[in-house]
């Protein structure tokens, strides 16, 4: 029913794996998003119903509304847990790298207990320009989602009736989080495939919907309204919305509250491009998000002027210095990329 879209020789090679290694680890990327976290836990689900010993391993936490997954209660935060998740890691046959391209996305410390552990190692990802420090390679940047992905690999194995309802339930939420719930990236006929057969799994996708997106709180709307208020459109076509640590402080921010932020002025007619820049007290950085509509290259920007990268419509990055030093640095991309940013 579905195209075999990855490599058979790489699922044979995993399953090989599953016959010969006992212990798993998998670990997700630094700000663990929808898909980091709902295809590492669908990945642990399937593994633990083999009989696997498995554990997930984030370099900092996820946010609260993806805190009913099953399994993320069981999640170790390398940030926070250091030594058991080095311990972890160290000990494990195989680690699971799942959502990421290189080392670098998961944070310095993490990277270096990665790179010397001596596991059998297997990237599965959907970022471009995937590095070479994995055994098995599976990326593929046409999906939209490394839970795609997950899914492909368990379908291909054989396996889609040893997935649970939770599993199915992971890996929808990462489908559904990477795509802006299908409003991007979303145009592949197979992904309604997937999603046909994540239902026949039991998933109640209207209720995963509701459990992701309608859980806030009254703080976060607060904020919203207020960064909105203070939003600024540049003639060029792009938004900018902007988060001062103080600003946090005074709406009570938890993670997660500014989830979602940078996709509203997108929803304005004529704008290309959608930039929010947010203080990290505790990195000690500004992070960047960027967000495109059509072909703008929102990545290159990333990459060109904030160290980052990502995919063309969904990117980001960081910035070391002030916020208003920040901006600065937007405008100057803005002057480069102004030829393609009308709309
Ligand atoms: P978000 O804005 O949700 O944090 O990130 C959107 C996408 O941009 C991520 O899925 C990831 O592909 C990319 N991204 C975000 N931050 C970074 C970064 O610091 N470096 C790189 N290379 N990519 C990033
Ligand atoms: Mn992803």
């Amino acid at each position: 029913m579905l195209t075999k879209l990855i490599e058979q020789s790489k699922v044979e090679q995993f399953q090989g794996w599953l016959t010969q290694y006992e212990s798993y680890v998998i670990v997700g990327h630094i700000g663990p998003d929808g898909d980091a976290v709902g295809s590492s836990l669908g990945l642990a689900d399937l593994l633990k119903t083999l009989g696997k010993k498995v554990q997930v391993i984030m370099p900092n936490e996820f946010p609260e509304f993806l805190g009913w997954l099953a399994g993320s209660q069981d999640i170790i935060f390398f940030n926070k847990n250091t030594k058991e998740a080095t311990d972890c890691i160290i000990k494990a046959d195989v680690l699971c790298m799942l959502d990421f391209n290189t080392l670098s996305r998961v944070g310095g410390d993490m990277a270096s207990v990665l790179e010397q552990s001596k596991a059998k190692k297997v990237m599965i990802d959907h970022h471009l320009f995937p590095g070479d420090h994995c055994d098995i390679t599976i990326s593929y940047t046409q999906v939209p989602a490394t839970a795609e992905l997950v899914f492909r690999l368990i379908y291909q194995m054989g396996m889609l009736d040893k997935m649970t309802k939770s599993s199915a339930e992971c890996i929808y939420t990462g489908l559904m989080t990477d795509t802006g719930s299908f409003t991007y990236n979303s145009n592949r006929k197979e992904l309604y495939t997937i999603i046909s057969l994540l239902l026949d799994h039991g998933i109640d996708k209207d209720l995963i919907y509701r459990q992701v997106n309608h859980t806030y709180s009254e703080a976060r709307l607060r904020l919203m309204g207020h960064v909105l208020t203070t939003m600024k459109v540049y003639p060029e076509n792009i938004a900018l919305l902007t988060l001062t640590d103080e600003e946090q402080n005074k709406f009570d921010f938890i993670k997660g509250d500014s989830e979602g932020f940078v996709n509203i002025p997108l929803s304005m007619k004529n704008i290309v491009c959608s930039c929010f820049l947010k203080e990290d007290k505790d990195l000690g950085l500004i992070k960047v998000s960027l967000r495109s509509v059509g072909t703008f290259p929102c990545n290159e920007m990333a990459a060109e002027f904030f160290n980052g990268g990502g995919h063309r419509n969904a990117s980001g990055g960081e910035f070391y210095g002030t916020l208003d030093e920040a901006i600065k640095r937007l405008e100057e991309a803005i002057l480069k990329f102004k030829p393609l940013l009308s709309a």
